[in-house]
């Protein structure tokens, strides 16, 4: 528990906060922009965390404080609406948004400060956590009885439709669902998902943040999107199919003649492998085989370069810098666009590792990484004050 938070939440509004609640961050081991593609994706959440004390107000105003930004949001639950000046706070204000448009009696309003370890804006989905968070605040407080995949669905209407980012499931399912020591598969076709132990055996998972900011409402993320239903319009004239996911590696050549254009296909091409890919990666976990675990991360990471073209100057870098440096394996994480990456190191070698990595990135860019071992976790904790 976050003692400052606790302060802070006394002197801004002289009160007792009544309720305590946290919720991870997540990493995606492979499986990367197949979300909104209905297809599959590995996430797990990870132990960095956002912290939130919350107490009931006696009229009918929403007040957000966070100690990662300086300006204190305040909005009344009859009239919430995205208002530019309202920056970060847009974020749990869709919450409330979308639980009015669903028609839930909201009786009364609620302060509520958060405070985050999660780096912001680096591609470890510090954004969902913010709105998985808020959405498990609103249930807990409202007495809205939601198990945590529909605090994930609440939280992702609330980014697509209140935030206006064109994202998949991934990222609010990945920390609402969050198990120690367990990875997600995740199917976005039905959202169904069940837990997998992936052995990594004498290899550490480590988490290299860029530190490069990227704003993903106004990348080419949404461009992406546009791009994979435009393929798909174009394929499903000649094949019956639902999405990308459900075209097959097989069929690729064939769908390259159909879609008639390099650019489209290399994004469909990426969506299709990937998926497989995933796959594979399962596959090859439950056979021990952590070589063909590495190689298809590997894959992952350059068919997302070359094919989906999401990783970026520097991501790029660090893929490069952190092979040099004896990483087994090395891909971007998240949307990609800067952001974050993972690595399968040797369990002995990370000191060494995380020192070279440093070194080599901060020598080209002038930029500190921030470089971690990961620690999976569990989902949203409520905490009793
Ligand atoms: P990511 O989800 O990869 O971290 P996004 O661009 O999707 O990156 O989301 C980052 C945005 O989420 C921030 O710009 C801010 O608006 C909001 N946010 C995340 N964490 C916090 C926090 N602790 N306090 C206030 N806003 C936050
Ligand atoms: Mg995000």
């Amino acid at each position: 528990m976050n003692k400052l938070l606790i302060e802070t939440y006394k002197n801004t509004f002289h009160a007792k906060p009544s309720k305590y609640f946290m919720a991870p961050c997540r990493v995606n081991l492979i499986g990367e922009h197949t979300d909104y593609n209905k297809g599959l994706a590995l996430p797990a959440a990870i132990s960095k965390f956002i912290h939130a004390a919350v107490g009931k107000r006696d009229d009918r105003k929403i007040c957000l404080k966070s100690l990662n930004k300086l300006d204190v949001i305040t909005a009344d639950l009859d009239d919430i609406k995205n208002k530019p000046e309202q920056s970060w706070g847009n974020y749990p204000l869709g919450i409330f948004a979308t639980l009015i448009k669903r028609g839930y009696n909201l009786p009364f309003g609620l302060n509520i400060i958060y405070s985050s370890n999660v780096p912001i804006a680096s591609g470890l989905s510090s954004s969902a956590a913010l709105l998985d968070l808020t959405a498990f605040i609103a249930s807990k407080m409202y007495g809205i009885p939601m198990k945590n995949e529909e605090i994930a669905m609440l939280a992702h209407q609330s980014e697509t439709e209140f935030n206006g980012l064109q994202c998949g499931i991934m990222d609010e399912f990945a920390i609402a669902l969050g198990k120690r020591n367990k990875c997600i598969i995740l199917d976005c076709k039905d959202n169904s998902f069940s837990y997998e132990d992936i052995s990594f055996k004498d290899l550490s998972l480590v988490v290299i943040v860029s530190n490069v900011r990227r704003n993903l409402v106004h990348s080419p993320y949404n461009q992406r999107v546009e791009e994979c239903r435009e393929g798909l319009s174009r394929i499903k004239k000649h094949y019956n199919i639902d999405s990308l996911s459900d075209v097959k590696v097989t069929d690729l050549p064939e769908v390259r003649r159909i879609v008639g254009n390099e650019t489209l296909f290399k994004r469909i091409k990426h969506v299709v492998t990937e998926n497989q890919r995933v796959r594979d990666f399962v596959k090859a976990s439950k056979e021990g085989d952590t070589s063909m675990m590495c190689k298809l991360l590997n894959e992952s990471h350059e068919s997302l370069k070359t094919d989906y073209e999401v990783t970026g100057e520097y991501l790029d870098y660090i893929h490069d810098i952190s092979l040099r440096a004896g990483a087994l394996a090395e891909r971007m994480t998240g949307a990609g666009f800067g952001g974050s990456s993972i690595a399968l190191i040797k369990n002995e070698d990370f000191e060494t590792f995380k020192e070279s990595v440093f070194r080599e990135y901060y020598k080209k860019y002038k930029i500190r990484p921030l470089i971690f071992l990961a620690d999976i976790c569990d989902g949203l904790i409520e905490k009793d004050l």
